[in-house]
């Protein structure tokens, strides 16, 4: 059973926003105006727990971050294989017994493959654990590849073995405040063409086929005094995009900095170039790009975007970003 939050019961003040009104209406329907208060956040911790590189506990093809907001912790995508997340978490010292909200950015495997696992685990230090799946609309439809009929959506069946794990989804089909100063951008525009997912894949759709532009993906965005933290799974709604979306849902504050996946890995020189000019225009400091970002790609943004060292880093299990601190980069990556 889904649970359909409307996001305006959640959030008066947002649909104010969202709805417009003066200067902001006559921008277009497409500009957003600054929340009427919007809380930052003062402490913030993000820990990888999931991604390619490890200095310590085990790297794979997938992505998981544990947030820590003003002492309010959320799971940002679970890893691909089963027990990733739980081993590397134990290895590294973190407790994710107490984490109750989960974030799933979008249905692709290496991001909901340890979900289940982790809730069944974790469940029996606290029934609270992980029970709630906040998600968008989209990430439950059926998939193909061309020429298959193998259905390549593995929430098809993770929906029915997690709810009866004591889980229940909640969906969002507009941006929300999930804890104050931590929003989830719901679906994201797409003005920029950037294309950023894999060709080949197939929407079942009532009608008919189409393809999967992995629209329900979305991103966190955590307020703070510096700018925006930006958390991206695999960010197939483009980074562009997203950055672009978050500011105007924020005010216009800064971009400060990128977290995740930015799914860069295989972009020609030419994207990269744009998408370091866009990023740097948008007030980037910071750039922890793990995952599906490519490590050539993060080399390539630290320069153009006018990055250092220090930070623009390729992220490693256990590697963190700090508000107050910055990159932790671990051992091979610093
Ligand atoms: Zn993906
Ligand atoms: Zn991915």
């Amino acid at each position: 059973m889904l649970k359909h939050v409307p996001t305006s019961a959640i959030l008066p003040a947002l649909l104010g926003v969202l709805l417009g009104a003066g200067a902001a209406r006559a921008q277009g329907a497409q500009a957003l105006r600054q929340p009427a208060a919007t809380h930052r956040v003062h402490s913030l911790h993000i820990t990888m727990l999931s991604t390619m590189l490890a200095d310590r506990g085990i790297g794979e093809w997938g992505f998981s971050a544990l947030v820590e907001a003003d002492g309010r912790k959320i799971l940002f995508d679970t890893g691909n294989y089963p027990e990733t997340v739980l081993r590397n978490a134990r290895e590294l010292g973190v407790d994710l017994s107490g984490v109750t909200d989960v974030v799933l950015s979008h249905h692709h495997a290496d991001h909901t493959g340890g979900l289940l696992t982790l809730r069944r685990a974790l469940a029996a230090a606290n029934p609270a654990a992980l029970s709630r799946i906040h998600i968008a609309p989209g990430i439950f439809l059926s998939r193909r590849e061309e020429g298959s009929d193998r259905e390549e959506n593995p929430m098809v069946a993770l929906r029915d073995s997690l709810e009866r794990a004591g889980a229940v989804f909640v969906v969002h089909d507009k941006p929300v405040e999930l804890a104050p100063g931590v929003w989830l951008t719901g679906p994201v525009p797409r003005p920029n063409n950037e294309r950023n997912w894999s060709p080949g894949t197939r929407i079942i759709a009532p009608d008919g086929l189409r393809p999967d532009s992995i629209p329900e993906d979305m991103s966190l965005v955590v307020a703070t005094d510096k700018g925006l933290v930006i958390l991206t799974g695999c960010g197939h709604a483009g980074i562009v995009n997203i950055v672009a979306y978050s500011r105007r849902l924020l005010g216009g504050a800064p971009a400060y900095a990128v977290v995740g996946g930015l799914h860069l890995f295989a972009a020609s020189d030419q994207t990269l170039a744009w998408t370091a000019d866009q990023l740097r225009s948008a007030g980037l400091v910071m750039l922890l790009g793990g995952h599906c970002t490519g490590i050539e790609a993060v080399y390539r943004l630290r320069q153009l975007a006018g990055l250092t060292r220090r930070t623009a880093v390729v992220a490693a299990v256990g590697s963190s970003f700090d508000l107050d601190r910055g990159i932790d980069p671990l051992a091979l990556a610093q």
